[in-house]
């Protein structure tokens, strides 16, 4: 399996040599040259098949120079029942006939961004430790992306962190996750402004190549491709729990800021896993909601991004889009090249009208929007009529997804964090606090450890140039 840009400016790489990088050279995102084809009769051979197995299958056919051995030990190492506080990894919890929630935030931070970057964390040791390089990873986030990555890499040889968050957007509890570790090769930057400022941020720096090159910077933003290749893992074991035979068709509905967990869905609905609605839910911040509505792909200005309740989905220039972007267009790089010159110039641009447009609906896309009211109102219902709480991004998801279920369809909620990080909004919805699982009881009171800075590229390379000049631990 080879690599390519979706703007054709890289030569076919290996996923060794993509899965450092960030962007590619091109300013692209990689891709697979080709998606493998899984047969319904694989399928059926996959049903009984542990998380463990599973993954490995998937990623096997992507990762194909890794040698099988190491990766099959490396994912094994990484989706352990103790990691993911569960045997199933990612447990399907069923509602009501037809209607289940898969529990993808049962890793350390609670969020299901655990679930593929404790892979990146294990894969980046491996390709570093046998090249005796080092990796310094540069990465933003809205809240989850950020203590998920600390704790995939703090203490692992060869790497550092320098993570960017907006100052004071993230809920206490995703702080303090962040902040409260002291691992010498974590460096928390609190950044005056909001997500996309350091996102924008981290994009300057790996467009600038010899920046790039001389202080090994790497990535860990949903960009990475092998971040989505361990998503698509949970679509199959979520479509194999709620189903009986490999016939059925499911659908799934999940709450998108990044386009990073979707992605993955629309990958696997593209290996032949039976999809039938891949449901996106979108806050206030509904960029991608006005795309699959209207044709319209019109990312926001940052005074225009707003601050909710679900505070990972802040997000109004989804990074993984170009992706769905680049299979709509029949992998045409040079019209992904055209469409995102007005994009990477802040502007806009529409297919309504154009047959590309006619295409979208054979992609299985449908989407919807929430906004506070309908989050808490959603955990309350949840909570009252099922006895399941779920946090304000699952609500999200549920609540757009209902709009679209259809009966003798199962429909797939996913639950991308657990209510404890979010318990400001709990407490409104049902006026208590959330229990919080075991070992999180004091974290917001541990001593914290982060700088402040501008919303100034130059200021965080700054900060990475000398941070890197020390001797490394
Ligand atoms: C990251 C995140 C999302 C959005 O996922 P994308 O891959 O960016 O679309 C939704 N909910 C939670 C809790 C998240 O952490």
């Amino acid at each position: 399996m080879r690599y390519v840009s979706t703007r054709g400016g890289m030569p076919p790489k290996k996923f060794s040599k993509i899965l450092l990088g960030g962007l590619a050279s091109d300013g692209g995102l990689a891709m697979p040259e080709t998606y493998p084809e899984i047969s319904p009769a694989l399928l059926d051979e996959w049903r009984g098949l542990s998380y463990q197995e599973l993954a490995f299958e998937i990623i096997s056919r992507f990762a194909t120079d890794i040698p099988v051995a190491d990766l099959r030990n490396i994912v094994g190492r990484t989706y352990t029942p103790a990691l993911f506080n569960n045997e199933e990894v990612t447990p399907l919890k069923t509602l009501e006939p037809g209607l289940h929630i898969l529990g993808l935030s049962n890793g350390p931070t609670l969020a299901f961004k655990d679930i593929a970057m404790q892979l990146l964390g294990n894969l980046f040791e491996y390709t570093l430790a046998k090249t005796g390089e080092v990796l310094n990873i540069l990465g933003a986030t809205s809240g989850d992306t950020g203590p998920s990555a600390e704790y995939a890499m703090r203490g692992k040889r060869g790497l550092r962190v320098f993570m960017l968050s907006p100052q004071g957007k993230m809920s206490h509890f995703q702080t303090a996750q962040m902040f409260s570790l002291q691992d010498p090769n974590i460096f928390n930057i609190a950044i005056q402004g909001v997500f996309d400022d350091c996102q924008d941020i981290v994009k300057a720096v790996s467009n600038d190549y010899g920046f790039k090159q001389r202080y090994r910077i790497g990535t860990v933003n949903s960009i990475n491709w092998a971040r989505i290749a361990a998503q698509i893992v949970y679509y199959f074991k979520g479509y194999f729990a709620a189903t009986h035979s490999s016939t059925e068709q499911v659908s799934f509905a999940v709450p998108s800021g990044n386009f990073g967990n979707i992605c993955a869905g629309h990958v696997a609905r593209m290996m032949g896993l039976p999809i039938r609605k891949l449901i996106l839910a979108t806050n206030e911040n509904e960029v991608l909601d006005e795309f699959f509505r209207t044709g319209c792909y019109r990312p926001r200005a940052t005074a225009e991004t707003v601050h909710t309740s679900s505070p990972s989905m802040d997000i109004s220039k989804a990074s993984n889009f170009e992706r769905f972007i680049f299979d709509l267009t029949g992998r045409d790089a040079g019209k992904v090249k055209e469409l995102w010159r007005a994009v990477d110039k802040g502007g806009a641009f529409d297919l309504a009208g154009s047959p590309l447009w006619e295409k979208v609906k054979d992609f299985g896309f449908v989407s919807g929007t929430s906004n506070h009211q309908a989050r808490i109102a959603t955990i309350c219902k949840i909570y009252e009529q099922y006895g399941q709480l779920v946090d304000p991004h699952t609500a999200d998801g549920l609540k757009v997804g209902m709009e679209y279920r259809e009966a003798g369809v199962p429909l797939i909620c996913l639950e991308t964090a657990l209510p404890v990080k979010f318990s400001e909004s709990i407490v409104e919805a049902i006026g208590h606090e959330p229990t919080r699982p075991a070992g999180y009881e004091n974290l917001e009171s541990l001593p914290q450890r982060y700088v402040v800075m501008n919303a100034d590229t130059d200021a965080v390379k700054a900060f990475v140039v000398e941070q890197t000049s020390r001797p490394a631990e």
